[in-house]
């Protein structure tokens, strides 16, 4: 971290810590300055695993402000210096072993098993710092408050961790792109949560926290849906609605401490489960990306293949015709140009040329092609099946897709593979160019298919993308132009052939800033299937 950044974050610390420590005494929970909630700590943990001890000297400023709150004034010099240095000592150590053993930022059910057993050790190493300081202090404690303070300093500094730090930990990366599906579920997420919070409230005071356990229904579902990034967050707004809760009604100091332990068993089920989830979801990723990775490879050596392949089968037409272009270029120096054998050279040179455009359209259509085994296929199908192969890698790069069909789709009598060939590789291109695009640009791709006036179907493939240059497009279907660095440039000549084949007819209809549209037409066959 850069100085000046690192400044900036001890003053937001510092600010943090004072104003949770106001909060935390400010209501009278605190006898003998222990509280069951302590934010606090949870707030300099997390700093002292983000940044290292560095943050050290502002948790000992924090925890002599929160003397000064607690107890005005100047406050107690002795004691408060002395819980000050506790404190700073115990959750240093205890942050310096975790940046040793474990990922903080949580990334397996492992990190979160450790940061909870060592969060419990220095809670319990806090609290009975505390006790020993109040016994130096003031004489030894009566034998029957021991038991109750040393309870209720070691669930507030536990619960303080454990809702506060991982949502340091989880969340100091930004998160990544929502959906729109994401954004109404959290819409609806926070309705239930307030929705809950309200019942908890009208209950109060007549049954204090009867109600909590149904606390359990938002916290699970947001845990289950999005990970332990979630999982942090819905812990964090629970928390704060109960400790409000216990503001507005719950007095009894014992009876806060008994609902927080509560209050832990909830968040620590919440985290669990959000760390599965997320754990879950990583697995699948790594498995999605070398799948991915697979597939670029035996598509990188397909093409390396066939390039060798084109090489060789090039070889020798091009050497032919370099040899008749030169015994032209000798006859045409000689003093008599014999106009006959100099057309023989040329005429040799032409036909070699022509052999090989030839054997490039031929692999071309042998790629494209193969043999073509048509029968009837509902279109609507060929459509949804080819968006449902590439949903998943438009999804991952925050792609929305839509599908728009007139309600009688007719049948088509076709080579499925080879029309989802051609849907998917003007679907792919569009992805292509809609994840390099940055920015705030929308990224929709829409596949929509209609009848048009010649009794044809028309199928549209549009993007939201930046479109492409000029020379591109005059181009674009000639085989290996491409501006992709590992694009073969075939797969639009090649899905041109294969309509052909068909007997339709694949152009580009639009290209401009505000995106591309690629449309074809195959003949419809009279039956109608309903869809949708
Ligand atoms: P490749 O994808 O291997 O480059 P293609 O024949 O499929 O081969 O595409 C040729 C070129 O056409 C691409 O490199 C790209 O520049 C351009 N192109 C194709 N589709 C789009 C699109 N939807 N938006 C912008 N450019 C496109």
């Amino acid at each position: 971290m850069i100085p000046r950044r690192k400044t900036l974050a001890a003053g937001a610390l510092l600010a943090a810590y004072l104003l949770l420590e106001w909060l935390e005494y400010g209501y009278g929970y605190s006898p003998l300055g222990v509280t069951p909630w302590d934010p606090s700590i949870g707030v300099a943990f997390g700093a002292l695993l983000l940044g290292g001890l560095e943050f050290l000297p502002v948790v000992l400023i924090g925890e002599m402000g929160s003397a000064v709150i607690t107890d005005g004034f100047p406050p107690p010099l002795g004691p408060s210096v002395a819980d000050a240095v506790v404190v700073a000592a115990n959750w240093g150590v205890a942050a310096l072993v975790l940046r040793r053993h474990i990922d903080i930022r949580l990334s397996s059910q492992y990190d979160l098993v450790v940061l909870i057993l060592v969060a419990a050790v220095a809670a319990l190493t806090d609290a009975m710092a505390h006790i020993a300081i109040i016994w130096i202090d003031a004489g030894i404690p009566p034998q029957t408050v021991i038991g109750p303070i040393l309870a209720r300093a070691w669930i507030g500094s536990m619960i303080g961790v454990m809702v506060m730090t991982p949502v340091m930990l989880v969340h100091r990366q930004p998160p990544g792109r929502q959906t729109r599906r994401d954004l109404i579920e959290i819409g609806l997420q926070s309705l239930v949560t307030a929705g809950v919070l309200w019942l908890i409230f009208a209950e109060l005071p007549a049954d204090g926290l009867q109600l909590f356990y149904l606390l359990f229904l938002p916290g699970t579902w947001v845990a289950a849906r999005f990970g332990l990034r979630g999982a942090v967050l819905i812990n964090l707004v629970m928390q704060i609605g109960v400790a409000i809760a216990f503001v507005l009604a719950v007095v009894d100091t014992d009876a806060v401490t008994g609902n927080q332990f509560r209050m832990l068993a909830l968040s620590l089920s919440t985290l669990f489960l959000g760390a599965a989830v997320s754990q879950r979801r990583r697995v699948e990723g790594d498995l999605r990306d070398r799948q991915d990775q697979q597939a670029r490879y035996s598509r990188l050596s397909t093409a390396g293949e066939m390039a060798a392949a084109l090489a060789h089968e090039l070889n020798q037409p091009l050497a032919a015709t370099i040899t008749y272009t030169r015994a032209a270029q000798r006859l045409l120096a000689l003093p008599l140009v014999d106009e006959a054998k100099v057309r023989t050279a040329m005429d040799g040179a032409a036909a070699q040329a022509e052999r090989a455009g030839k054997i490039i359209r031929t692999l071309r259509e042998f790629i494209g092609r193969g043999v073509l085994n048509r029968e009837p296929h509902s279109m609507a199908a060929l459509i949804y099946d080819s968006v449902a192969l590439v949903r998943p890698e438009c999804q991952r790069a925050g792609i929305h897709m839509e599908v728009s069909l007139d309600r009688a789709m007719p049948t088509v009598e076709v080579d499925a593979v080879q029309i989802q060939q051609v849907l998917v590789n003007l679907i792919r291109n569009a992805a292509e160019v809609l994840a390099k695009s940055g920015g705030r640009r929308r990224r929709i791709i829409t596949v929509s298919a209609r009848r048009n006036d010649r009794a044809e179907i028309e199928v549209e493939v549009a993007d939201s993308g930046s479109g492409m240059p000029d020379d591109m497009a005059e181009q674009l279907f000639r085989p290996f132009s491409t501006t992709k660095a590992e694009g073969m440039g075939l797969g639009l000549s090649i899905s041109r052939t294969i309509i052909d084949a068909h007997g339709g007819k694949l152009w580009l209809a639009a290209s401009g800033p505000d995106g591309c549209s690629f449309r074809f037409t195959l003949a419809a066959t009279t039956q109608h299937h309903q869809n949708g």
